[in-house]
C-alpha cells in the first residue's frame, strides 16, 4: 500500500492498493463463476481468463450471450451448475435480477466459499443474505465493462473498489484483492471502502448530481431559453452539446482546468452567478436526497416499483423522451456523425 488518503474527519482513512500488495496465491487455484455476460460479465470473465484463472459463465439456457461467451473462449452453464463447481461467484447479472439467482445458486455454496458482488445494493438493503459459513465481498471497477476490458487488453487496468461485508474465511480480502488484481484493477490503484459507503455514495451520486442533477440543470436551462424565445437549437448547443467539452476538462485537470481554459468573461461570469443558480436551497434538496438513500426509503420505493411492474418508471421514462430537447437533439447529433466514430465503445456483448 503506498497512498493513503484522508478524509477531512478522520472517519474514513482510505487505503490505495497496487500490484505489489496483492497476492494472486489466493485466486490462482480457484474457480470463478462469473454470472452474467453482459456490461461487467463479459470483462470480469475475458480479464479473469487472461490472467490463468479458471472461469465459469452462468446464463440462462435461452441467454443470448451464451453463444458470444463460448466464441470468446469461455466456459459456459447454468448459474446454479456454475455455482456448485465454483470457489467464487461473482454476481455480475442486474442488480433487480440478483435476488432471484441468489435464490437458485445458494444451494450449490459450500462453507468458504466467496460471493462477490460488483455493486453492494443487495447486500446492503437486505435483499440477499448470504450463509454466515460464506464470504461476501465486491470487487467493483469504476467504469464501464468495455472500458475495463480494453484497458486490460492494453496492458493497463481500470481503478476499482474492494470491500468485505463478511469474513468467515478470514481470507476475504486478500481474496477481494487478488481478484481485483486479475481483472486490472491494481495496475491503475484499488481503493478499500465498505459495501455502505459504496451503496450510499454510488446512489447519491447518480441521482443528485450524475444522473438526475445535470439532467435537471440541461433541461432548466434549454426551457428558461426557449421561453425568452432563443432558438431551441442555440439552446440546445449551449445547455447540452457544450456540456461534454466542460466535462472533459473537468475530467482532465479538475474544476482549475476547466476555469484555465474558457475565457474570462466565462469564468468571471461562472464564478458569480453559479452559486446563485445552483444555491443553498439545492443543497438542502441534496442533503434530503442523501437521507432518503441512507434510511432505506429510496431503496423500499425502487423494490416496489420494480414488484409492480415499473409503472412509474415507465412513465418518467416516456415523458422526458418527449421533451423538446429530444426532439430539436436528434437531428442536430447527426450533425456530429463523423465525430462520433472515433469515441463509439468497443464491441460489447448483447443483453437479453
Ligand atoms: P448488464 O445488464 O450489462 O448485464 C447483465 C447480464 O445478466 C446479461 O448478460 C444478461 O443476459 C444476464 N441476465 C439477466 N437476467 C438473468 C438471469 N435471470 N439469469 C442469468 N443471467 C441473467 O449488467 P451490468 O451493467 O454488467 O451490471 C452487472 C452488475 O455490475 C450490477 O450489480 C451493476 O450494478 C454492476 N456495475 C455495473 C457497472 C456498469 O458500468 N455497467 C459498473 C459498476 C458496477
Ligand atoms: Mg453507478
Amino acid at each position: 500500500m503506498t497512498d493513503t488518503t484522508q478524509n477531512a474527519d478522520d472517519a474514513f482513512t482510505t487505503n490505495i492498493y497496487y500490484g505489489e500488495d496483492a497476492d494472486a496465491a489466493y485466486i490462482e487455484d480457484k474457480t470463478v463463476a462469473v454470472l452474467g455476460y453482459g456490461s461487467q460479465g463479459h470483462a470480469h470473465a475475458l480479464n479473469l481468463h487472461d490472467s490463468g484463472v479458471d472461469v465459469v459463465v452462468g446464463l440462462r439456457e435461452d441467454s443470448s450471450s451464451w453463444a458470444q461467451a463460448e466464441d470468446d473462449g469461455l466456459r459456459v452453464t447454468t448459474p446454479d451448475t456454475a455455482t456448485a463447481e465454483a470457489d467464487i461467484v461473482m454476481m455480475l447479472v442486474p442488480d433487480t435480477v440478483q435476488p432471484a439467482v441468489f435464490e437458485a445458486i445458494e444451494p450449490g455454496l459450500e462453507a468458504g466459499n466467496t460471493v462477490m458482488f460488483a455493486h453492494g445494493f443487495n447486500i446492503h438493503y437486505n435483499q440477499i443474505s448470504v450463509p454466515e459459513n460464506v464470504d461476501v465481498t465486491m470487487a467493483a471497477p469504476k467504469g464501464p465493462g468495455h472500458i475495463v476490458r480494453r484497458d486490460y487488453e492494453n496492458g493497463g487496468g481500470t481503478p476499482a473498489l474492494i470491500a468485505v461485508y463478511q469474513d468467515y474465511t478470514g481470507e476475504a480480502k486478500d481474496e477481494a484483492l487478488a481478484y481485483a488484481q486479475a481483472i486490472g484493477g491494481t495496475r491503475a490503484g484499488v481503493v478499500e471502502t465498505t459495501f455502505r459507503e459504496e451503496v450510499e455514495s454510488d446512489l447519491f451520486g447518480e441521482q443528485a448530481v450524475l444522473c438526475g442533477g445535470v439532467t435537471a440543470l440541461v433541461k432548466h436551462g434549454f426551457e428558461t431559453l426557449v421561453d425568452n424565445g432563443y432558438a431551441p437549437e442555440m439552446a440546445y448547443f449551449e445547455c447540452l452539446n457544450e456540456l461534454k467539452l466542460i466535462v472533459d476538462l473537468m475530467y482532465e485537470d479538475g474544476l482549475g482546468g476547466m476555469w484555465y481554459s474558457v475565457s474570462d468573461t466565462a469564468e468571471y461570469g461562472g464564478l458569480t452567478r453559479g452559486d446563485e443558480i445552483v444555491d443553498e436551497t439545492v443543497r438542502e434538496n441534496m442533503e434530503e436526497v442523501l437521507e432518503e438513500v441512507q434510511d432505506g426509503t429510496f431503496a423500499r420505493e425502487w423494490i416496489n416499483e420494480n414488484q409492480a411492474g415499473r409503472p412509474a418508471y415507465t412513465q418518467l421514462k416516456r415523458h422526458d423522451e418527449e421533451h423538446e430537447i429530444e426532439e430539436i437533439g436528434a437531428p442536430l447529433r447527426d450533425l456530429f456523425e463523423w465525430e462520433e466514430e472515433e469515441t463509439e465503445p468497443a464491441e460489447v456483448p448483447a443483453d437479453d
